[in-house]
């Protein structure tokens, strides 16, 4: 671990979070990650210098123990404790309840990205990233490489370059992915996904979340491929990853063996083993047959 307080600003490389996701309730960062301080804010990145949590210090956020995440699909996430609403581990079994930024049918009506401290937060980021190239550029020192490699990374992660890496997702995926398993809040989220098959076989009339395709199932080449693709997006930080979701509405309509196929090929592929995260897990989606 190294720091390094350049002007304003403090860095901390190569920070170790937890290796197992648990249940708490008080903030827990998970795999391997770099910590910069900045003004009334902690910006966290993961090891692609992209950001992935942002935590307010001042006196206007919401609360000290609340945070934002950015998902790879670039969505932000505000991570309530329930601070607006009570009795969120009653309702859910969870200590935090993830509020997306858009209209979902949640219980709750209050949304956090209304509040002053969240919109200033994430203009902060949107404007920090030329500040972090030019001190970059000052950075000579032989023993000071890896600080600069970080601030060059992280400043050329900037609001647009991470919208594109999220299209650069979708294309790899030739699917956008409009919901998860609920389960896999049981590792924060945080799951690669592979598409196995597209559509699903009944298309609920009452369903948001549906393509409207028929089942399709996907070829084991295209599965082989995608995952070499996916190896590639995430770079350095397919460390932080032990857990991948099988898409897309209805992954168990595929055949047994191409399931098992997928996910024989995302452990190999994808170095599961390797991981710097403990107990892999997969996830897919079964309708009621
Ligand atoms: S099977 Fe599932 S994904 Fe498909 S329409 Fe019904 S609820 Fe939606």
């Amino acid at each position: 671990m190294s720091t390094i307080k350049l002007q304003d600003l403090k860095v901390i490389l190569n920070q170790e979070g937890s290796k197992k996701y648990t249940k708490v309730s008080y903030p827990i960062r998970y795999g391997r990650y770099t910590e910069m301080e900045y003004g009334e804010y902690r910006f966290l990145f993961n090891r692609n210098g992209e950001v992935k949590f942002i935590v307010g210090q001042g006196r206007d956020w919401p609360h000290p123990s609340e945070w934002l995440k950015r998902t790879i699909g670039n969505n932000w996430v505000y991570y309530s404790t329930g601070s607006y609403y009570t009795g969120v581990v009653d309702l859910f079994g969870e200590y935090y309840l993830p509020c997306p930024a858009y209209p979902t049918n949640s219980l709750f009506k209050e949304n956090p990205f209304t509040r002053h401290a969240v919109i200033k937060a994430l203009e902060e980021f949107d404007q920090i990233g030329s500040r972090l190239l030019s001190l970059a550029a000052k950075i000579s020192a032989p023993e000071d490489e890896a600080m600069k490699d970080f601030l060059n990374r992280a400043g050329r992660n900037s609001t647009d370059q991470l919208r594109q890496k999220a299209d650069r997702l979708q294309r790899i995926l030739k699917a956008r992915i409009s919901v998860l398993p609920t389960d896999c809040r049981h590792v924060d989220y945080d799951v690669i996904p592979l598409m196995v098959n597209d559509g699903c076989l009944y298309n609920c009339s009452f369903c948001e979340v549906k393509s409207g395709m028929d089942l399709s199932c996907r070829s084991r080449q295209e599965i082989t491929e995608q995952l070499q693709a996916l190896k590639e997006f995430f770079g350095t930080d397919l460390l932080n990853y032990n857990s991948v979701y099988l898409g897309q509405h209805d992954a168990m309509g595929a055949s047994p063996d191409d399931i098992l196929f997928a996910a024989d090929q995302a452990y190999t592929i994808l170095d599961i083993k390797k991981s710097y995260m403990q107990e892999p897990r997969l996830f897919l989606f079964g309708s009621a047959e």
